[in-house]
């Protein structure tokens, strides 16, 4: 099974993909556990380049054109080899942060940044999309501001909220929204319901 964190930064992704692969794991599922940008060597210096200050602006269809680099690489070099040894994977960010970030945060056409995810991923879909949905205004106060996308400024943060939401509302079958303020381990409930019942299918 293919299972996929989406959310703003602060949401809690990382804490949740990890709960859920130690779930997987402790019934004898293998699990790959990754993450994009960055779950390959390709990825981690893309990763490094596109949030490093020092690398200046970043045009908006450069920086798309990165990640879909990042996107590209990983799902040949990780994701579809782990799904077909029968692995579960669990992954932080997938095509939707595209659609979200670059889509609606950055304002790129998100027909077009859509096409462009799925022509990079080879139209791989994720069993189950996870969006932890948060109030930006909540998760940045939590956070350190210090990273360019980080402190790319409110509106773009709630741009990109909606753009998660509205791609949830798209495709209600394959989301599971579940609001990030909650505690831990109810979120981490949910998932495993989700995880089960589609298994059940
Ligand atoms: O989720 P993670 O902390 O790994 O993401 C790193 C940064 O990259 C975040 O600040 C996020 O806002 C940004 N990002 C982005 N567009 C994407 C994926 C991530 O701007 N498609
Ligand atoms: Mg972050």
């Amino acid at each position: 099974m293919f299972v996929v964190f989406e959310g703003g930064d602060g949401a809690g992704k990382t804490t949740q993909s990890r709960l859920l692969a130690e779930w997987l794991e402790e019934q004898g599922r293998t699990v790959v556990r990754t993450r994009q940008p960055g779950g390959t060597a390709l990825g981690t210096k893309v990763r490094e380049l596109v949030l490093d200050p020092s690398t200046g602006d970043v045009d908006p269809r450069a920086e798309a054109l990165l990640y879909s680099a990042d996107k590209a690489q990983h799902v040949a070099e990780v994701i579809r080899p782990a799904l077909a040894a029968g692995a579960d994977v669990v992954c932080d960010r997938y095509v939707d942060s595209m659609i979200a970030y670059q889509g609606a945060g950055r304002v790129l056409d998100p027909a077009e940044i859509t096409k462009l995810a799925r022509w990079a991923t080879g139209g791989l879909c994720p069993d189950l999309t996870v969006l932890l949905d948060v109030d930006p205004d909540d998760a940045l106060a939590a956070k350190d501001l210090g990273d360019r996308l980080e402190s790319a400024g409110e509106s773009f943060h709630h741009r990109v909220r909606e753009g998660f939401l509205a791609l949830a509302e798209e495709d209600p079958g394959r989301h599971l929204v579940v609001p990030a303020r909650g505690a831990r381990d109810e979120i981490a409930a949910r998932v495993r319901d989700a995880v089960t019942r589609l298994r059940e299918k």
